[in-house]
């Protein structure tokens, strides 16, 4: 499974094969929402919900699935 670096925490995280640019993971380390931007290597940055349109905020929160952790 091919793996990045959080650019959070600094720890490995896995990431699913079929992994598009543009998907997003969470850190099983710090909780951090990272978004896919490289494939090749692939590359990670701390994702920011300011890129979404606010109308899309239904759509996020149907995503948030981490925030049960809380
Ligand atoms: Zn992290």
């Amino acid at each position: 499974m091919p793996t990045s670096i959080c650019p959070e925490c600094d720890e490995e995280v896995y990431v699913d094969a079929e992994t598009e640019q543009g998907d997003r993971v969470s850190c099983d380390e710090c909780g951090a929402q990272l978004v896919i931007v490289g494939l090749d290597p692939i590359e990670m940055d701390v994702y920011e919900e300011a890129e979404v349109d606010h109308k899309d905020d239904e759509d996020l929160e149907a995503y948030d699935y981490e925030s049960d952790r809380y």
